[in-house]
């Protein structure tokens, strides 16, 4: 999927983009590691010069990481509860565990696929035109 817009830029792959962010990777070339640290964006890629300062992840990558883990936690949870499968005390040290590391796992790509679909939508300065 595309975006076309009315002015003369070129168009942007949606896809592509979150696929690029969900690798870590610059929304526009896809080439090189799109944060530096852990979650901090770029100012810009080093590969193409893409600038990447635009971009206003805030905390839309926490919340939607919230929404993952939280389904995928309380499944299982739900099944432990269930069929007694482990002591409460267990399942809930476990769950808790579980949860800590999916989030982590998560940070970097849920937040570089929000940076790619901004890039994309050439939201928050990413549009040359404005
Ligand atoms: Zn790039």
């Amino acid at each position: 999927m595309t975006i076309r817009d009315k002015t003369d830029q070129p168009e942007r792959s949606i896809s592509q983009a979150i696929i690029n962010g969900l690798r870590c990777n610059c929304p526009n070339c896809g080439e090189t590691s799109l944060s530096q640290g852990f979650t901090t964006v770029k100012d810009s890629c080093d590969n193409c010069s893409q600038e990447l300062s635009h971009h206003r992840a805030d905390d839309l990558p926490p919340y939607l990481i919230i929404f993952i883990v939280g389904h995928i936690v309380l499944s299982v949870l739900m099944v432990s509860m269930k069929y007694n499968l482990f002591e409460i005390c267990i399942t809930a040290i476990g769950g808790s565990l579980i949860a800590v590391i999916i989030a982590l796992a998560l940070m970097r790509s849920v937040k570089g696929m929000i940076v790619g679909l901004q890039w994309a939508l050439r939201m928050h300065g990413f549009d040359k035109s404005l």
